[in-house]
């Protein structure tokens, strides 16, 4: 016999809301209706263990049947008497429902990560109807089918149902048709049911499937040393969809104080012109929750792909109560703790691999360090860049000791480290480097001016980075360069340009003059450039070598003369620093016509 009944708490005006607030988001009810249905069989499970009951095969089938527009996920797990579904579904998942919605205003509107809590009554987001056929697993217990539209009445009776288990059959919303298609169910099962723990069978008109859609035991919960590389990389191939091999990974696995498992892959970096952003999935207990969760999973981290199962995130919280439990934060450190762990073991002991894979961690690295300082100082001492020869050498290794305040004082500076931000451009400054024996670190990563600052805020005693045209290296000069009458000459000739004239006797005597600029000068228009203010022009130096024959020739020289020979200096000191203008090209082609007329006349 049917029997009608109301539902007590006021679900009418509850519809709407849900349907407009979780709009975006509203194919989780799938993945609420198979965890249901997931939890149902763990329930019957344990049952089974105790010995209270038996059972052969546990799985889940989800059907699809456009004709008849509905959507069914059957299982075979507990089932529920009359009174069960009176007091589980009717009362419960409605108020819990009613619950949740009480939470999701209170944060806000989007505040509920993956909007667990909804359950059951997330069907109704795209149903008209929903019924329910169940048995229970006790011993004579009859079937039982229930039917609601999701507002305030609905109808139970018996029904006649073989087997132990729930069916939910849910008839779809005209407007939701695309529920009933076979290929997006298959897609919202792949997104959050592929590590299910129970198989779950897809079954379309077209006829059942005999291969599960998901992984029962998904490989990040085997025991690290239980796992081949093979199986690492399968894992990474098919959840990522990358065909890239990992570089390498981390296997997380821990149980207190909290359950975390998990694996995170370095991938290869394909352009280096944006940080990439990778994906990592969280999930609860095999369930889906959602991608890259910021309160979570630190932000740096998000640079990687990974899969992380944590049972112990209170998920129908707020984000951000998410971001002040004190719990989640230790999550997210453990995380970078063990990040940190690997980059170091790999660096001590397999530094061969830790060099050939630097080129696509180091962004990842260099980022991590800036948004986080615990992580830091975790792998300050395997932060490594490129010398002059080639060389990957530990960026401590080339700080000076510590200035100390009374040095500091009498105007003492930290150690001056020189930089090359780009080989080709600033190859003449190189090879001055290089002929005096000098060296230089290359930091030609684009985050590298950013990470630079922020190495020497964190050893402000102990390092300055100068870019290698910024400052005449003391080593590239000797005592004594200065000349007043060569001084004078450059002076006047440059009085219209933007430059300063210093004279100096450098070591290398090839060289008539180099152009510096202050590296704070060059930082501050940089920085301009970055946050699109207006160009500041940064002003130049131009050192002019007095051990030069050819600068010294100049005291000699007739006006004319001397005037041609100091811009093509000027010039040619200014290109190995920066493009010139069309006007400067121009008027260097024009003198340098000049020029070789009057040495092929000569010759
Ligand atoms: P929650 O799963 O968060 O408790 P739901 O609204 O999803 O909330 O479900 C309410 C209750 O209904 C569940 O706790 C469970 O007892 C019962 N239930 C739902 N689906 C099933 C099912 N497939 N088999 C047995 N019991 C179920």
């Amino acid at each position: 016999m049917e029997k009608q009944g109301n539902i007590r708490i006021s679900s009418e005006n509850m519809m709407p809301i849900i349907k407009k607030w979780l709009y975006s988001d509203k194919d989780i009810f799938l993945r609420e209706i198979v965890a249901n249905a997931s939890d149902a069989i763990t329930k019957l499970k344990k049952l089974c263990d105790m010995g209270e009951a038996s059972a052969d095969e546990y799985k889940i089938t989800v059907t699809t049947d456009e004709k008849a527009g509905t959507l069914i996920v059957e299982d075979n797990g507990i089932g529920m008497t009359a009174e069960e579904v009176e007091t589980y579904i009717t009362q419960i998942a409605f108020s819990g429902a009613a619950d949740f919605l009480d939470k999701y205003e209170k944060a806000g509107g989007d505040g509920i990560i993956g909007h667990f809590g909804l359950g059951f009554y997330s069907a109704y987001m795209v149903s008209d109807n929903i019924e329910i056929f169940t048995k229970s697993y006790r011993e004579g217990a009859e079937g039982v089918h229930w039917s609601s539209d999701g507002n305030s009445t609905y109808t139970i009776g018996g029904c006649e149902k073989e087997t132990r288990g729930t069916k939910i059959v849910m008839h779809i919303s005209d407007r939701e048709k695309e529920f009933l298609k076979e290929s997006v169910i298959r897609g919202l099962l792949n997104k959050y049911c592929a590590f299910m723990p129970y198989e779950i069978y897809l079954n379309s008109k077209e006829g059942a499937e005999n291969k599960p859609v998901n992984t029962t035991v998904p490989l990040y919960l085997k025991q690290p040393k239980e796992c081949t590389d093979e199986e690492y990389q399968t894992f990474y191939r098919e959840t990522f969809s990358d065909f890239n091999e990992p570089l390498f990974w981390i296997h997380l696995n821990m149980e207190y104080p909290f359950r975390l498992k998990g694996i995170l892959y370095f991938p290869k970096v394909r352009k280096q012109v944006e940080l990439e952003r990778g994906q990592v999935k969280l999930y609860c207990n095999q369930v889906f929750i959602a991608d890259n969760i910021k309160e979570v999973i630190p932000e740096f981290l998000m640079l990687l792909n990974g899969v992380i199962d944590c049972p112990d995130i209170p998920l129908n919280v707020s984000r951000s109560f998410l971001q002040n439990d004190s719990q989640v934060q230790k999550i997210a450190k453990h995380i970078t703790k063990k990040v940190a762990d690997k980059l170091t073991n790999l660096y001590k002991k397999d530094n061969e691999k830790y060099e050939k894979c630097w080129n696509d961690i180091s962004t990842f690295v260099k980022f991590g360090c800036i948004k986080d300082d615990e992580f830091y100082k975790k792998v300050k001492d395997i932060i490594v860049f490129k010398n002059l020869s080639g060389k990957l050498v530990p960026v401590e290794s080339v700080y000076g000791d510590e200035v100390s305040e009374d040095d500091a004082k009498n105007g003492k500076e930290p150690k001056a480290v020189y930089y090359v931000s780009d080989e080709n451009k600033q190859a003449q400054y190189v090879k001055m480097f290089r002929d005096a024996g000098l060296d230089a670190l290359v930091c030609d990563n684009y985050i590298d001016p950013h990470f630079i600052s922020y190495l020497e805020y964190k050893n402000p005693t102990r390092v300055r980075f100068l870019r290698i045209d910024a400052d005449i290296a003391i080593a590239l000069k000797e005592e004594g360069g200065e000349d007043t009458a060569i001084l004078d000459l450059f002076q006047t000739e440059l009085k219209e340009k933007k430059v300063t004239v210093k004279t100096e006797k450098l070591k290398d005597v090839s060289v008539p003059a180099i152009v510096n600029i202050p590296e704070f000068m060059r930082r501050m228009s940089e920085m301009n450039r970055y946050y699109q203010m207006n160009e500041t022009f940064s002003d130049v130096t131009l050192i002019v070598n007095t051990a030069n024959p050819a600068v010294n020739a100049l005291k000699e020289a007739k006006e004319e003369d001397r005037k041609l020979a100091i811009m093509q200096i000027y010039y040619h000191a200014l290109s190995a620093y920066r493009p010139l203008t069309p006007e400067e090209s121009a008027e260097l082609t024009e003198d340098t016509a000049k020029i070789l007329e009057k040495f092929l006349k000569n010759s």
